[in-house]
């Protein structure tokens, strides 16, 4: 990892131990939506010691910092995305996460100026193209 990331995550408070730079990375520019398990998965090889407990919380504090999204598509797992523009297109049958454009201007409603936002979530739900051809 470059050296000026280093200190931008440090500057965040961030301790910085090698499989939490292990995780950043694996999410940095990551389209896959993975959820903790996935990422545990991936990184146990490279970190046998690793435990569950240091992934999740790991990236507790990186939706907490603002610096991933936490997206609530499933009742069962959380899924993780290191982009955190809100337009998701979640396909109900083969769990796929696809990004949508972000062409939706969306604007906080009158009622609530003065409140505190701190996300927005737009999920479009459905089935996907081939999903939906496969269940004709
Ligand atoms: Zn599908
Ligand atoms: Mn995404």
């Amino acid at each position: 990892m470059k050296k000026q990331k280093l200190e931008f995550y440090k500057s965040l408070g961030l301790k910085l131990t090698p499989q939490r730079l292990a995780i950043i990375e694996y999410l940095e520019g990551n389209k896959e939506h993975p959820s903790a398990e996935d990422i545990y998965n991936a990184l146990k090889p490279k970190f046998p010691s690793m435990s569950f407990a240091t992934v999740y919380n790991t990236l507790e504090i990186l939706v907490k910092k603002g610096l991933i999204k936490e997206l609530n598509v499933e009742s069962t797992r959380k899924r993780f995305d290191p982009s955190t523009h809100p337009h998701h297109f979640f396909c109900k049958r083969c769990k796929k996460v696809i990004d949508v454009d972000n062409q939706i201007n969306i604007s906080v409603p009158e009622q609530l100026k003065g409140f505190d936002i701190e996300d927005i979530q737009i999920i479009f739900y459905g089935l996907c193209s081939e999903c939906k051809s496969e269940s004709k």
